[in-house]
């Protein structure tokens, strides 16, 4: 059976206890490799590694780290195919999906911080009058911890991993256990494109263990950490003692605000993607639906008739759009949801039950779920799913939809379907969310800042600031003074 090693100094290892957890393929229901279960010795091995090549490493002329992430992004780009099906294994997520996005995306990262480091720049600040000149040094931080978590394995790894190494850090990085595999083949792509050893170092095991070594380590001064909204708090709980930095991306309940002067066909298709892409799991989702009430009942028939012409199947299926949900426990989690949102009154318009896929009968197969729901403090409504599940409420007025929008504790992202200009800029300023999507949603450009409010997380990553984040400025004030009057 195939083992996911750990990647350390440039090698692939052993865990240090020789022990290993067992890796499901969730679209068959069975384990089909064993990842290392590393500890905190194993956490040491990877930042004594990281602390090793950071002087080098961080004097390596800008040109030379570009050129290097450069290279990963296109040894990802070529290994395409074997990395889609890597994902689509681990995931469940259809093997169409992962070539469209994940792996292009993931390419997209290295490709687009191998290129933004080299337009970085830092201020200065003349103090006119006073003879002084400052300017902002930024430095890399040294030796930063990336933990990422399953729903787009690759690509969220890689959206921390490149900024940091981009800047000059080294790294000690971490995937979920949920879904290992294409970090692992990383490691492979990193050697190819001559990183050096110990730049980047991928350890492998659980939350509680592993990642938790690596944010408790008292010289690995910063952490990037993407994942659910508890233990966000349980990391910055551990880190604040020791003031470390930290970037916080975390879960969301994302409304979708679908007015009556909408264009209602691309609002339909785009919804409907918005609800399910990834069986529901992206943290920006679109899982709270607000309709405007004069066009609620065509909506609700339309989008029902749509929903439940998507295609579940095996993910290796080309015409799949929907695969099998990442796990066992979590498939149990959204069915409970399910049953949470009956008690209390929700009205389930379509699915809501596992689908026996022929040959892959052990997947974790759930149908795409709609719910139309009366009260927006019930729990559906108030806590994330994370899931193929979407719920439906309506409104009468632009006021009431805000109100309701914004009446949860996250803060990620929202997305608006309306034709009205002065709307659109009233609701833009308005939505308590870290990303508004009008008449549109994912569209993501990576120079913007990503990132929520509230409970769904602190600072920015994306562009500049993911490179402010990687780096530590520090403010230099020169004084100098003028020349004598009589030279
Ligand atoms: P988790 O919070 O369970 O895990 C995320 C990562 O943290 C995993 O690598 C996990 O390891 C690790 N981890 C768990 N416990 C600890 C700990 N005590 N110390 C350090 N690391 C730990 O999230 P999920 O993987 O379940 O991902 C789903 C969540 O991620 C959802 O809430 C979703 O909204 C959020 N998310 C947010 C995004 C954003 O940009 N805001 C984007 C995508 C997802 P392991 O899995 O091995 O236990």
């Amino acid at each position: 059976m195939n083992k996911i090693l750990n990647y350390i100094n440039g090698s692939y290892q052993e865990p240090i206890t020789g022990e290993w957890l067992d890796n499901y393929n969730p679209s068959t229901g069975e384990v089909y490799s064993k990842i290392s279960k590393s500890t905190s010795e194993d956490v040491e091995n990877a930042y004594q590694a990281a602390k090793n090549a950071f002087p080098a490493w961080s004097n390596t002329t800008i040109e030379e780290r570009s050129r290097i992430l450069l290279k990963i992004a296109d040894l990802i780009e070529a290994n395409l195919d074997r990395l889609a099906q890597a994902e689509a294994n681990d995931n469940g997520k259809p093997m169409s999906l992962a070539k469209a996005v994940d792996i292009p995306r993931a390419s997209s990262n290295f490709r687009f911080f191998g290129n933004a480091i080299t337009q970085f720049a830092s201020e200065a600040h003349e103090s006119v009058g006073l003879n002084t000149m400052n300017f902002t040094l930024r430095s890399p931080i040294g030796v930063v911890g990336c933990i990422s978590p399953w729903n787009l394995p690759l690509y969220l790894f890689t959206w921390k991993v490149a900024p940091a190494i981009a800047a000059g850090n080294c790294v000690v990085a971490k995937p979920s256990e949920v879904t290992p595999m294409t970090a692992y083949l990383l490691g492979e792509i990193l050697t190819e494109a001559g990183l050096p050893k110990g730049v980047l170092n991928i350890v492998h095991g659980t939350g509680p263990e592993a990642g938790q070594a690596i944010v408790a380590h008292p010289n690995i001064k910063a952490i990037s950490f993407t994942g659910g909204t508890k233990t966000g708090e349980h990391i910055a709980r551990t880190a604040a003692p020791m003031f470390k930095k930290l970037s916080l991306e975390l879960g969301g309940k994302n409304p979708n605000l679908i007015f009556a002067d909408c264009d209602y066909e691309k609002m339909l298709a785009v919804t409907v993607t918005s609800s399910f892409a990834n069986q529901g799991q992206i943290c920006l989702c679109g899982s709270r639906i607000y309709v405007e009430e004069s066009i609620s009942e065509k909506f609700k028939k339309d989008f029902v008739a749509k929903v439940s012409a998507l295609k579940i199947g095996n993910p290796f299926d080309g015409d799949t759009t929907i695969g099998a949900l990442v796990s066992k426990e979590h498939l149990e989690k959204v069915e409970s949801y399910i049953e949470i949102a009956k008690n209390e009154g929700g009205k389930v318009l379509f699915g809501g039950e596992r689908v026996l896929v022929k040959g892959f009968e052990n997947g974790y197969y759930l149908q795409p779920t709609v719910i139309e729901v009366k009260d927006n403090n019930c729990r559906v409504q108030q806590e994330e799913v994370f899931g193929p599940v979407v719920t439906i409420m309506t409104f009468k007025t632009e006021e009431e939809a805000l109100h309701l929008a914004n009446d949860v504790k996250y803060g990620l992202s929202a997305t608006v379907w309306t034709n009205n200009l002065n709307r659109t800029m009233r609701l833009s300023k308005q939505l308590e969310a870290g990303i508004v999507w009008i008449n549109t949603w994912l569209n993501r450009d990576l120079r913007t800042p990503f990132g929520g409010m509230k409970d769904s997380g602190v600072g920015r990553e994306g562009g500049f600031e993911a490179l402010r984040f990687f780096t530590e400025p520090k403010n230099v004030c020169i004084s100098y003074t003028d020349l004598p009057n009589n030279s």
